[in-house]
């Protein structure tokens, strides 16, 4: 399946009111305690404060991606750092 490159009108920032931009971000999720990464994800992201918004059409996608097993077998894996809270 292609993910369409569309332009989507995310409007202000719910913290600040400043216009978000369009970026491909990464988005993080745990899933039944693993850390799944989906890479490129396409946001609204503030300039001003950072916060990132999806879509509904994305948010629907991403949640069928974190639920795709077979997916999540094929794919690639990363290493990140642990760190305990001390
Ligand atoms: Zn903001």
């Amino acid at each position: 399946m292609k993910t369409k490159l569309s332009r989507y009108d995310y409007g202000e920032c719910e913290v600040c009111d400043t216009p978000l931009v369009e970026k491909r971000i990464n988005q993080d999720f745990w899933i039944g305690g693993q850390l799944i990464v989906v890479e490129n994800v396409p946001a609204g992201v503030c300039p001003q404060c950072g916060a990132k918004v999806v879509n509904a059409t994305v948010g629907r996608h991403l949640a069928e991606l974190v639920r795709d097993k077979k997916r999540i077998a094929e794919a690639i894996q990363i290493s990140v750092p642990a760190l305990a809270y001390h």
